[in-house]
């Protein structure tokens, strides 16, 4: 029997590899014209809902930020149907409130980032997506209730730096963005959250805090060590948020990100290569 297609795309982040209690479980290996995901999709049903779960960095975490084929992972969920990702990933705090074990679903980002495609467009075909509000409004907000269900301290906005890696920060660096009035330090967020939006997807983060980066005076530096230790420990209502999210029964809130591309791509239709209007037609028939 065909498993229905999942509307809920989760992409996981560093300790968060597998999805358990799935039923009818199908790991799905898909082709993009960016080339294959992280790893194959796992697809299966949580309480009667389909869902599609993807690890970012591969089983085993084999991929770096930098490495993760962010294009292809966000085209293959597309390619599914699914209509809302969430992102879960690990973040540094910038601030002192946010303490480590917390989690935070911010609503802000700033692009520290230099060495990744950030687009499905060129080549032929330029299109401008709106990116002032980067993530869905209504997403983020059913993500901070099901944490907030799970037991855990939640924060329910933030700014969040999205930097290279894979080395953590200096700690001038660390300083220049609480200067900036960032709220915590990541690595994944972008492009994941711009290719979202051009692929007209929901799309939201749940960050773990698992650290101090390495601003603070007297906190230890961040490290792997630090990083896995406290994931490990709060993996668990992640997980419990996750079930939540994807089970919960209240309607979505109103968003417009399935209109994303409304208005936004520039080219004359009659210029748009053939080839590349055949390659993204997942993303344009719609408008074209
Ligand atoms: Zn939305």
């Amino acid at each position: 029997m065909a498993v229905p297609r999942p509307e809920i795309g989760i992409i996981g982040g560093s300790g968060l590899y597998r999805f358990d209690g799935l039923a009818r479980l199908r790991e799905v290996e898909i082709d993009t014209p960016y080339g294959h995901p992280s790893d194959a999709i796992v697809t299966g049903e949580l309480s009667g809902r389909a869902l599609a779960f993807l690890p970012r960095h591969g089983r085993g975490h084999r991929l770096s930020p930098t490495e993760v084929p962010v294009r292809a992972n966000i085209w293959a969920l597309k390619s599914l149907g699914v209509r809302r990702v969430t992102s879960v990933s690990a973040v540094g705090s910038l601030r002192e409130h946010i303490r480590p074990l917390d989690f935070i679903v911010p609503d802000q980002l700033i692009d520290r980032t230099r060495a990744r495609p950030s687009t499905f467009f060129g080549d032929g075909i330029v299109a401008h997506v709106g990116f002032a509000d980067p993530f869905c409004p209504a997403l983020s907000s059913r993500i901070e209730t099901s944490l907030s269900r799970a037991g855990a301290r939640v924060h329910g906005r933030g700014t969040y730096v999205v930097m290279e890696g894979p080395a953590f920060s200096t700690r001038a660096e660390s300083l220049l963005y609480r200067n900036l009035g960032a709220s915590v330090i990541g690595m994944t967020a972008l492009p994941e959250a711009k290719l979202a939006r051009e692929a007209e997807l929901c799309y939201a983060v749940m960050a773990a805090v698992t650290d101090y980066d390495c601003w603070h005076p007297t906190e230890e530096a961040v490290s792997v060590e630090t990083v896995v230790a406290n994931l490990e420990r709060n993996v668990a209502s992640a997980r419990k948020a996750v079930y939540e999210l994807a089970t919960g029964d209240e309607p979505f809130g109103p968003c417009d990100c399935a209109n994303a591309l409304r208005g936004a791509i520039i080219t004359a239709p009659e210029r748009i290569p053939p080839a590349r209007r055949k390659e993204l037609a997942l993303l344009i028939d719609k408008y074209l």
